[in-house]
């Protein structure tokens, strides 16, 4: 899907997550230490954002996904009231239709593309709440779903290393070293 802003050409496009079933399958170690891409960056650091719901659970759970992101100190996400205000919406929905398979977040973002660069101009994170429950994610494993879809809300792409954070199939891992290199350098470069 295609829209124009300010007469660039901005994309949409979802990235998402899907729900780890084959587990361990594709781990190697020299994927393990594979560099984590990035597609975009926000024009400023300082980034706002908002959660659009009514559960105080999910509110807790991208909390700590936000408090992750601020904690490298690269990115300062900033909690405002409305949806209208935000950069970032964050949310859960009881059952994603997805034509893909089993998807326990997903993020919609647009960005504009500048000379070599993707600036990011919205992004909405999703997490499957019903899939989550079915699948028995804990809480923590649940805060990293939300870890990962907010990275690609902030520009990183999927990572090959299962200690990424931005693994396709991520369940268990947290932000990783190079994680917060990508984030660094699609920020400072
Ligand atoms: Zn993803």
């Amino acid at each position: 899907m295609l829209i124009i802003i300010h007469g660039f050409k901005t994309t949409l496009l979802v990235a998402c997550l899907t729900v780890a079933v084959f587990l361990g399958l594709t781990t190697t170690s020299a994927a393990a230490a594979a560099k984590t891409p990035s597609w975009g960056h926000w024009d400023s650091t300082k980034i706002t954002y908002t959660y659009d719901g009514s559960s105080k659970y999910y509110r807790s759970v991208w909390k700590t996904a936000v408090k992750k992101w601020n904690r490298t100190g690269i990115v300062k996400l900033k909690a405002v009231s409305s949806v209208k205000k935000a950069d970032v919406v964050l949310e859960s929905s009881a059952s994603l239709s997805t034509k893909t398979g089993l998807l326990s977040g997903y993020t919609n973002y647009s960005y504009v593309h500048k000379e070599e660069d993707n600036e990011i101009v919205s992004a909405t994170s999703t997490l499957n709440r019903g899939l989550l429950t079915s699948f028995q994610y804990t809480k923590t494993q649940r805060m990293n779903v939300a870890t990962h879809e907010l990275g690609h809300a902030l520009g990183l792409s999927h990572s090959k290393s299962s200690k990424s954070v931005m693994y396709p199939t991520n369940r268990y891992a947290n932000i990783s070293h190079q994680d917060k290199v990508a984030l660094d350098k699609a920020y400072h470069s």
